[in-house]
């Protein structure tokens, strides 16, 4: 359902966060209102990239005063690493040409700067890259990460290209809204570096039933108060009693969600009545997108994010804000919204119409280990003059490897795509 076509909010230039989002809820309720419940997925869209309101789309929301800190914001080891591995694919993939680097969702652009200033110590490697192309929808981000990599904004040119006049890396930046804005081209290499940005995509939740599969959606009513979607450790926000309450309710006849799960993978058959699933049908069309770029010439990409390995995601969508985790519902545009992963769908999507190899997922511990996070914090920490600069390290190291109970060196996976035929990438038994 076009959502944006329905009804027109008016935003005030002057607005406050808050206010953005007390109108972003009173266009959501109308919405249901003139329309019936929305798909979660069109919550969810409105909430994170809503032009006006969007959570992404006026915010720099990272870091210890943001709302998350995320890998490559704990630790430059994070992005050398994974800069290590793209090197070791070039030389382990004789048939490698010039290389185009795209990144998905970059964030503040931290991990492309600790990925291309590794390159530069590689002087095969940093010769060999032609163009950097970021996806990102934020135009507040695309500035944080034009003026970090390039010193100055990223701007459209009269042919509809939005790039930096140079960049400090001596390499041409470009940024798009989707990967379907990039074009094949089998004379360059595509490694594609994706890094919590599939969590952000919006999900569906289905039930099944003895009628077959039914989508919760998202209805408003003025008295029910905020589903919690049962999430543990919620912090309760005490919104205004007038703020209109959204919960999910299970559609009761068939939605073009309910008709997709039945048609796409046969592992939603063998559920059981009463089983409930998220599905996130924009994932499998970036993965697509993903296995077109990878699959000429050698190309390969590394997706990085949390969820379970080879298991359906259920009832995993979280709102997190000041390091908290709120309900989805309340003050829409203010929180974080993200559920985990499903890698199966991802690796199986990629495959569908392309020649790749999917490799993985493996533990984020245990692939940064492989790769030699471990002399490489020892290096960084040696390189320390104060006791307190080798404990800072140490820290970040235990941090990102960490396999205990909600540590990230287990939640978090890594997943490798290549181009059929290419050489198995270290850190997914391939010699580094
Ligand atoms: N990779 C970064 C940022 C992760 S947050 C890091 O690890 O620090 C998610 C990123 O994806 C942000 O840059 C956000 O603006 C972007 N994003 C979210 N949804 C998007 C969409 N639908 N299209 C393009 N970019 C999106």
């Amino acid at each position: 359902m076009g959502l944006r076509l329905l009804l027109h909010p008016k935003w005030s230039s002057t607005a406050t966060a808050s206010s953005k989002s007390a109108t972003l809820s009173k266009y959501l309720a109308e919405t249901i209102k003139a329309t019936g419940p929305i798909s979660l997925a069109a919550f969810m869209r409105q909430c994170l990239t809503n032009p006006e309101a969007g959570y992404y789309i006026n915010k720099d929301p990272f870091g210890k005063e943001g709302d998350f800190i995320t890998s490559p914001e704990i630790s430059q080891m994070f992005g050398e690493l994974i800069g290590v591995w793209f090197l070791t694919q070039l030389m382990l993939n004789q048939s490698v040409k010039k290389i185009r680097l795209v990144e998905l969702g970059p964030g503040r652009g931290t991990l492309m700067d600790d990925m291309l200033r590794t390159s530069m110590t590689f002087a095969d490697f940093h010769k060999n890259i032609s163009e950097v192309i970021m996806v990102e929808a934020s135009p507040t981000l695309r500035n944080v990460q034009s003026q970090l990599l390039c010193g100055s904004e990223c701007k459209q040119g009269p042919d509809g290209r939005w790039t930096a006049s140079s960049s400090k890396y001596d390499v041409l930046f470009t940024w798009v809204d989707s990967p379907k804005d990039i074009n094949d081209d089998s004379t360059v290499s595509t490694f594609v570096v994706v890094h919590e940005f599939f969590d952000a995509l919006p999900i569906h939740q289905l039930e099944k039933t003895e009628k077959g599969w039914r989508e919760l959606l998202v209805d408003f009513s003025a008295d029910k108060p905020n589903t919690p979607l049962s999430l543990p450790n919620q912090t309760v926000i005490n919104a205004s009693p007038d703020t209109p309450k959204f919960h999910l309710t299970l559609s009761p006849s068939a939605t073009p969600a309910s008709e997709i799960i039945s048609q796409t993978h046969e592992r939603y058959d063998k559920l059981n009545v009463g089983s409930r699933v998220e599905i996130c049908p924009e994932a499998w069309e970036v993965s697509s997108q993903i296995g077109r770029l990878v699959s000429s010439a050698s190309g390969s990409a590394l997706i990085i994010d949390y969820g379970a390995a080879d298991t359906i995601p259920i009832n995993t969508l979280r709102g997190v804000k000041n390091h908290k985790i709120v309900s989805p519902f309340e003050e829409p545009g203010t929180a974080d919204l993200s559920a985990d992963v499903d890698f199966q769908a991802i690796g199986i999507a990629s495959k569908t119409h392309y020649n790749v190899e999917v490799h993985g997922p493996v533990e984020q511990g245990d692939w940064l280990h492989a790769m030699g996070i471990g002399a490489r914090a020892s290096m960084l920490a040696n390189n320390q003059t104060t006791e307190e600069g080798k404990k800072r390290i140490a820290m970040q190291y235990k941090r990102l490897v960490d396999k205990g109970i909600g540590g990230m060196g287990k939640l978090y996976k890594v997943m490798a795509i290549t181009a059929s035929g290419c050489a198995k990438p270290a850190g997914f038994g391939g010699e580094l």
